[in-house]
């Protein structure tokens, strides 16, 4: 039998932070990462990471058909190798909204307000233009400034500007709202994933295990605490690991809980249906899922900007050898250089992203249009819809059941509705229209009606990547953590994921997710350091 201090469930975005800094602190870790090692040129590369989606590297998961949709699943691709999410994420880099946290602290999580969760956002950060106060310059998570830019991306910003929102250059800053050029986990020309920037400090310690194509659905459970796990390797063997310490579930938002319910633990009702003796009786398991919803809006342009068809003949060598040779041009990009955080609805904070991409891009599968294009894709920040995760059966090869039940909530349609509205405000206004032969998706003349709007919303509308909430961290009965992430009433096992997020932070999720396990990390550290 192997035995560990600690053993961590998925190497993804939270899992690398807390696995590195447990291996700094002296203590013996067995990872276990279901997927594959993210050694490709495919996830270093920048631009790249478009050509991931469906490939070995991501679990393809997808909801029933959703209302909400027009009957339309949900399609809710997740990152599967080591860095998980920040492996084949768009590397943006964004924390969310003071008052995210303060929210999360207000609904029952002691210690998570803004000021609570800001120094390890700092302890994170490695940023290379900003500093203190509010960035941090010594962490491991190179944050940068994107060395290529796509003139598309400054006439949205100039297009915008136009229409009275402001430029911002720090959207992690003092304010979020405004429009900008993000900052990206990029170092060097290479993807900054959790890998290779947390990770790769420990890789070669002897006091790290990392077991890739491991995957984890039982827990080893002694007297209702966690004291192991049992997992399948490369060759399907079970092999049983237990840990001295602790174990931390950091699979991600929608297979923690599934691991979770696997082993008895969750809402008894649904155990009983699927044939899972209950362990613990957590009614909270697999609810309140919930994601960024955005209704890309498409405009055709009459200049041979943006990313169409860069990725072959000629023009391919050509990106490919300045890259190489020179780690310059278009393959340094992340693709959504720029975008921005509005207030809709005059509440005082954003309540709607923009993700700009100098190309069209829709949902998973669609094939965009074969000419030059830009997509605006405004996503809802704060949904109020939720959904649930459950089994289809006791098997955990099956895949889940997701109900996601996006734009269920009547808000969040309106949310979106002002959303859309303002992108055709922006691909309407001077610096952009010039570009803009048509304005293809939802098209129309200068002022529609909000009903066709709606209807080119749920026929779009699709993930921004970033699903949350379903092992929800507070003090009520659907709390499934406490605000150590503790799993309530399971001694000796936490969740460090976007899982634990009560309500999914106003933004992209991978550097609140990093902080999490950051925190997760401090909290064993503390706990457990007689
Ligand atoms: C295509 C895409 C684009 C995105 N773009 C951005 C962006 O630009 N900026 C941003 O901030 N966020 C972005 N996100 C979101 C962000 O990457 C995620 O929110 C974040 O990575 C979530 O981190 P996590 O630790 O919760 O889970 P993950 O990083 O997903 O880690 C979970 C890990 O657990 C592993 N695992 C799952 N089940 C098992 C099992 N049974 N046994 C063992 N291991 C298991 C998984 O393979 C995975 O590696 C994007 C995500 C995607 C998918």
């Amino acid at each position: 039998m192997e035995t560990y201090d600690y053993i961590v469930i998925g190497a993804g975005s939270a899992g690398c932070a807390v696995i590195t800094r447990l291996i700094e602190a002296g203590k013996s870790v067995l990872a276990l990462e279901a997927g594959p090692s993210e050694r490709s040129p495919l996830v270093s590369i920048p631009a790249m990471f478009f050509r991931l989606i469906g490939s070995k590297r991501f679990w393809m998961y997808q909801s029933e058909p959703e209302a909400g949709l027009r009957g339309r699943p949900f399609f809710v691709p997740q990152g599967k190798t080591v860095g998980g999410g920040s492996s084949v994420n768009a590397m943006i880099y964004i924390r969310g909204q003071a008052e995210d946290y303060d929210d999360w602290r207000d609904s029952g999580c002691p210690g998570w307000g803004y000021d609570d969760v800001l120094p390890f956002f700092i302890k994170a950060e490695a940023n290379e233009r900003l500093a203190a106060p509010l960035h941090g310059t010594e962490g491991p998570l190179v944050v940068s400034d994107s060395k290529y830019r796509n003139p598309v991306g400054y006439a949205f910003l100039r297009a915008a500007q136009e229409v009275g929102i402001p430029f911002n250059d720090d959207f992690n800053g003092f304010q979020q709202e405004g429009v900008g050029f993000y900052q990206n986990t990029i170092a060097a020309a290479r993807r900054g994933s959790t890998a290779a920037t947390y990770l790769a400090r420990v890789r070669s310690n002897r006091l790290l295990t990392l077991r890739t194509q491991a995957v984890v659905d039982e827990l080893v459970l002694e007297n209702g605490a966690a004291v192991g796990v049992s997992y399948r390797g490369a060759g399907s063997e079970k092999i049983q690991a237990r840990a001295k310490e602790e174990v931390i579930l950091s699979a991600g938002a929608l297979a923690s809980p599934k691991i979770l319910l696997l082993n008895g633990i969750g809402p008894a009702a649904h155990l009983g249906e699927v044939g899972i003796p209950v362990r613990r009786d957590l009614p909270g398991v697999g609810e309140n899922f919930s994601d960024h919803v955005g209704a890309p809006c498409f405009a055709k342009l009459n200049v041979p900007w943006g990313f169409w068809a860069q990725d072959r003949g000629l023009r391919a060598v050509r990106h490919g050898l300045e890259y190489l040779l020179f780690k310059r041009g278009i393959l340094n990009s992340n693709l959504i250089e720029t975008g921005g955080f509005i207030d809709t609805s005059g509440a005082g904070r954003p309540d709607v992203q923009f993700h700009v991409i100098p190309v069209l891009s829709g949902d998973v599968g669609k094939a965009p249009p074969p000419f030059h294009g830009m997509s605006v894709n405004p996503c809802v920040l704060r949904p109020k819809s939720r959904g649930r995760m459950r089994l289809r059966s006791a098997n955990g090869a099956d895949p889940i059941v997701l109900n996601a039940n996006v734009l269920q909530a009547r808000e969040d349609v309106d949310t979106l509705i002002r959303g859309v509205k303002l992108a055709r405000r922006i691909f309407r206004s001077p610096s952009l229209a010039k570009l803009i032969e048509q304005e293809l998706t939802p098209g129309g003349p200068e002022e529609i009606a909000d009903s066709r709007i709606e209807d080119h919303i749920r026929t779009v509308a699709k993930t921004v990547y970033h699903p949350a909430g379903t092992c929800k961290m507070g003090s009520d009965d659907m709390a499934v953590v406490d605000h150590q992430l503790r799993v309530r009433g399971v001694p000796r096992l936490r969740v460090a994921d976007a899982s634990i997020m009560p309500q999914v932070t106003s933004g992209n999720t991978n550097a609140p997710s990093i902080m999490i396990g950051e925190r997760c990390a401090d909290f064993l550290l503390r706990a457990n350091s007689a």
